[in-house]
């Protein structure tokens, strides 16, 4: 999971999939399943984005 984190934080150039907000670390984004596993989502990349906390938390979602 640290690997496409890595991988992701270079595609979207080191800022949040939804507001823009740059990270300055590359551990400071939060994983998000863009559909939860809950409702059958996988841990492939293309279902996966980096958020900020606060973006994460405001979507309700919880991941590792
Ligand atoms: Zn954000």
């Amino acid at each position: 999971m640290r690997y496409v984190k890595c991988t992701k934080y270079g595609d979207q150039k080191g800022r949040c999939a939804r507001c823009g907000r740059h990270f300055s670390r590359v551990k400071d984004p939060t994983i998000d399943h863009i559909t939860p596993r809950s409702a059958d989502g996988s841990d492939d990349p293309a279902n996966i984005q980096l958020l900020c906390l606060g973006c994460n938390s405001a979507k309700g979602a919880r991941c590792e």
